[in-house]
């Protein structure tokens, strides 16, 4: 008894030694201590020897198992720590890797189009005219002729901040105010650029908030071929230099007559394709002479001034001019839209 139990306890000394990971030591551990071990067996085997013997041959296989558990633990510790070494040494992550370079930052396609936009004006004699976005109904609405009651404000149905304030809904409040400063001074000639907003659902070509740009021109004997000049000028200095355009009689509450400009198809010069439905012509923008009520409201008599104005959204010219097909690119900061723009 005393060899076998010697024995085996050597053999499991050197499989230890052979282990190379925990899972064999465990193994080890199961074929000499486990249920059905050989050390297990051998205790079950007492019955066979003689009674005078047992409590000797008890306390040997038993200093035996003590000794194979504490070579298992010792074994197993040694090798999980190597092995949580190695792990750790695997899993590093060097901190010390270069970042990816940011770049210089450009102009969004919006901005820059707004300051070509500004900059066309500027050199017609327009001068840059600012507002408040929170403005109030009476600017908003009531003073450009659209009452309470008015149908034209369903189409704006907007943001209202309190029963008396909304976010514009156009920047013609800022015509007026532009008015209601320099009156009874003519000429007076500004652009309003500047966000505003309105309750349109997200999609292709609605958003709840875009960029108007609207112009204003105010003096004695202005008249609708004034209007039709600078108008047809913008556009060749925007689009290029053999667009034409033409009005088609449209109402605003704020202009009278008013018409709707189109420019001749940007893609296809005139001739007809799917951007411009075969039509050969691009709706780009409101026009009109400035109504009388609006001119007195703005402090000029009615009678001694005309005036025209116009109106446009910077998100829907600058779609055309690029080719861009949705409204939504504008504002998803994704720079593989946007660097396409930063030559500009
Ligand atoms: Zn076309």
């Amino acid at each position: 008894m005393r060899e076998q139990v010697e024995r085996l306890l050597e053999q499991a000394r050197q499989q230890l030694e052979q282990a190379s990971r925990a899972s064999e030591v465990r193994d080890v551990r199961t074929r000499y201590l486990g249920r059905r071990g050989e050390i297990t067996g051998l205790l079950r085997q007492m019955s066979s020897v003689a009674p005078e013997q047992r409590p000797l041959v008890g306390q040997m296989v038993n200093q035996a198992k003590e000794q194979m558990e504490a070579l298992v633990e010792r074994r197993l510790k040694a090798l999980e720590s190597e092995e949580m070494d190695k792990r750790l040494a695997d899993e590093k992550i060097d901190i010390t890797l270069p970042g990816l370079p940011a770049g210089p930052g450009t102009g969004h396609v919006l901005v820059t189009a707004m300051k070509r936009i500004e900059d066309i004006f500027l050199g017609m004699g327009f001068s840059i005219a600012e507002g408040p976005e929170i403005e109030s109904d009476d600017y908003n609405f009531i003073k450009l002729n659209i009452p309470p009651d008015h149908p034209a404000r369903d189409m704006q149905d907007t943001f209202y901040v309190d029963a008396e304030h909304v976010l514009r809904t156009h920047t013609s409040p800022v015509q007026l105010r532009a008015m209601l400063e320099r009156a009874p001074q003519v000429p007076l000639r500004v652009i309003a650029p500047g966000r505003v907003y309105r309750r349109d659902p997200v999609d292709a070509t609605h958003l709840p908030n875009f960029t108007q740009v609207e112009g204003l021109a105010v003096d004695r004997n202005i008249t609708f071929g004034d209007l039709k000049g600078v108008l047809e000028e913008f556009a060749r200095s925007f689009f290029d230099e053999l667009t034409v355009i033409r009005m088609r009689p449209s109402y605003f509450p704020f202009t009278e007559p008013s018409a709707e400009v189109d420019v001749s198809c940007t893609v296809c010069m005139g001739e007809g394709c799917r951007v411009c439905g075969h039509s050969g012509w691009l709706e780009v923008l409101g026009a009109g002479m400035v109504h009388p009520q609006v001119l007195e409201n703005g402090g000029y008599d009615p009678g001694a001034f005309t005036g025209f104005a116009f109106g446009m959204g910077v998100e829907r010219l600058t779609m055309l001019k690029y080719g861009i097909d949705d409204l939504r690119h504008y504002y998803q900061n994704d720079q593989k839209f946007l660097r396409q723009f930063r030559s500009l």
